[in-house]
């Protein structure tokens, strides 16, 4: 097959991985950078052009597109699928998962399990809203935020209602959760391929901190996750529309509860972490899948 991978660096561990694999299953493989794509959407005749040349004759494509190109990646991926390539992830639920309140509504509509949220756009009523996630301590989040900037737990009430008026005075959008403590600093990180949890880490975050972002200088190591927790996280993929996902879970004392359905997780710290070829899974995974215009959605939506 030939594959195209959207990743704006050949050299990022995932990217190379993913590469790597491709060929060493006998594939052609060829990293695009998103943002050098052109695109020609005459009726009927979808195009892409990549510095001065037509590209064509891909059979799958693997978006790893970063939070920041969004918008215009999405666009990119969307011109691949209308012109019959399968997508690892489609376009609809790769912009689905980067909306975060959006996430947390699909998911809450199918029962899944979410830490207690609320959402507010204006600063008058933030007494009621912090009463409503169940009161201070709780967790103050930028909708756009990634790898744990822009999360803000506030201990008490006092501390809430500032860091809360002061997001909502700049503007931006917030989600306001439950601090889920007995969480102890730690997540998990299921990673699904298909309808399976392929591998599974817990990150811990590092003395004094509560975020356990590998970014943020957590550490991960091997867990061994219930049935419970492996059907939410596969589930939760499931509703989202995403072959692949990091479906990031917290343990708390009302169950496993969804953070967040990542749509690009990263390789490197589940396979140092695992000892797993998950690249290699995710390819193989597309040459099982991979039929040429599959689609849910077909771009639609
Ligand atoms: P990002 O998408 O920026 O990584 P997350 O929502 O995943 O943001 O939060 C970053 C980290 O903060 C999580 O990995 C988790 O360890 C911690 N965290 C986030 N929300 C909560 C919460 N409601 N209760 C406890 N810890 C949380």
């Amino acid at each position: 097959m030939k594959i195209a991978i959207l990743s704006r660096n050949p050299k990022l561990y995932s990217t190379r991985r993913l590469a790597e694999a491709a060929r060493e299953r006998g594939h052609e493989a060829r990293v695009i950078d998103v943002l050098r794509c052109y695109m020609n959407i005459t009726s009927h005749a979808p195009s892409i052009h990549y510095k001065g040349e037509q590209l064509s004759g891909f059979d799958a494509v693997i978006p790893r597109i970063g939070a920041s190109v969004t918008f215009y990646g999405t666009a990119v991926l969307r011109q691949f699928e209308m012109m019959n390539v399968y997508p690892l992830n489609e376009s609809v639920a790769l912009t689905r998962s980067r909306d975060k309140l959006r996430s947390l509504q699909l998911l809450s509509r199918r029962g899944i399990g979410l830490p207690i949220t609320g959402f507010a756009h204006t600063p008058d009523d933030i007494e009621d809203l912090i009463k409503m996630v169940g009161g201070a301590p709780l967790v103050i989040k930028l909708l756009e935020g990634t790898q744990g900037i822009g999360v803000v737990l506030a201990e008490t009430r006092q501390a809430a209602e500032s860091v809360i008026e002061a997001f909502l005075g700049l503007r931006v959008n917030i989600l306001v959760q439950e601090y889920i403590k007995e969480a102890k600093g730690a997540d998990i990180r299921c990673f699904i391929i298909g309808d399976k949890v392929v591998a599974s880490m817990r990150r811990q975050a590092k003395p004094g901190e509560f975020r356990s972002n590998l970014h943020r200088g957590g550490s991960a190591d091997l867990i061994r996750i219930t049935p419970e927790e492996r059907s939410t996280a596969v589930r939760a993929a499931e509703i989202m529309g995403l072959n692949v996902a990091g479906v990031d879970i917290l343990r708390s004392n009302h169950g496993p509860v969804v953070m967040e359905v990542n749509s690009s997780p990263g390789l490197e710290g589940i396979e140092t972490a695992t000892n797993k070829d998950i690249a290699g899974q995710m390819i193989a995974f597309i040459e099982k899948d991979a039929v040429a215009g599959k689609t849910r959605t077909r771009g639609k939506g």
